[in-house]
């Protein structure tokens, strides 16, 4: 149902005017995503946040290409997202996804991990789950295994009859950089950046290059040159982002938290202004009692005037 329901706000936005006067398009809410996606696809898994939100699930983004899907971060109902979209992209069946790219440990990012963990092996994954993450990681993975360790025992030992294998987790905590070459048809480089994400120690952006497109995923992050600087013309930026209006109603000691931990629709009109992407998708979005049309006008606030999309869950951009 969520990917067969359409929704413009074209209407509701109206057309803003670009400093030259010029009118500037207004952001599409159409809940399957633009029609023309070339090569490497990208699949919003989860919109969300931390708000448990009934049609936005935990924040999670997939990459296809070809045979191969990556996913980022492991929000909640990750699983089911997979599922869904494995309709249209067959790389994402549950049991046939085997890498994660973790941005950072806030627990909206997690906590389908072990959906993806202990739920698609049940589902038949045979290889271990890969992990790649900053540092800190492999403690959170660690107590998740020894929490389900009965739950294994009793389905490879008992009448399930289940392999071990693919229970398995490969955990790679990663320096900024390169963290994956893989060569071929389907080639996939994914390189992870620093990005400022409040008090968290280490918090990561990806670029991943596949399919002939340069795709940016922000992770949390505040407004950042990391991200201008990772993006550079890419052709899909997928950034957080909050709503500035919403985020004035709250109290003093929320506006310093999100300010320090997030980005602002007008924030990041102008970070886009000079990230230039090809297609500006927002996801992981805080509403803050805003909708989607007056968080779109405040990214247009702030400059930028390129390809803006609002992230509906299984769309693809
Ligand atoms: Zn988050
Ligand atoms: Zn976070």
């Amino acid at each position: 149902m969520l990917g067969s329901m359409r929704l413009s706000i074209a209407g509701v936005c109206g057309v803003l005017l670009s400093c030259s006067g010029a009118p500037v398009p207004a952001a599409s809410a159409d809940k399957e995503g633009p029609a023309d996606v070339p090569g490497a696809h990208v699949v919003v898994l989860g919109s969300g946040t931390p708000v448990a939100d009934p049609d936005r699930a935990g924040p999670s983004t997939a990459i296809v290409v070809g045979d191969v899907g990556l996913v980022f971060d492991a929000g909640a109902n990750v699983l089911r997202r997979l599922e869904a979209a494995s309709g249209r992209h067959p790389a994402l069946a549950p049991e046939r996804v085997t890498r994660v790219f973790l941005t950072h440990l806030h627990s909206d990012h997690v906590l389908g991990l072990d959906e993806l963990l202990a739920g698609a092996w049940v589902l038949g994954r045979d290889t271990p789950l890969q992990v790649c993450t900053p540092p800190g990681t492999r403690e959170l993975v660690d107590g998740l295994r020894a929490a389900y360790a009965d739950d294994r025992r009793v389905r490879t030992e008992g009448l399930e009859g289940l392999e071990d294998r693919g229970s398995e987790v490969a955990v790679r905590e990663v320096s900024p950089g390169l963290v994956l070459r893989s060569p071929g048809r389907d080639g996939v480089e994914v390189r992870a950046f620093a990005v400022p994400h409040g008090s968290w120690s280490a918090a990561y952006g990806y670029v991943v290059e596949a399919g002939g497109r340069r795709i940016v995923i922000s992770g949390d992050t505040a407004a950042s040159e990391a991200v201008v600087e990772a993006c550079d013309g890419c052709d899909v930026l997928v950034h957080e982002v909050c709503s500035g209006a919403g985020l004035r109603r709250l109290g003093e000691g929320a506006r310093a938290y999100h300010g320090s931990f997030h980005t602002t629709a007008r924030e990041l009109g102008g970070l886009a202004l000079r990230a230039r992407p090809g297609r500006l998708v927002l996801t992981h979005i805080l509403f803050f009692g805003e909708r989607e049309a007056s968080i779109a006008a405040e990214v247009r606030e702030g400059g930028y005037e390129g390809e803006l999309f609002v992230a509906w869950d299984l769309a693809g951009y």
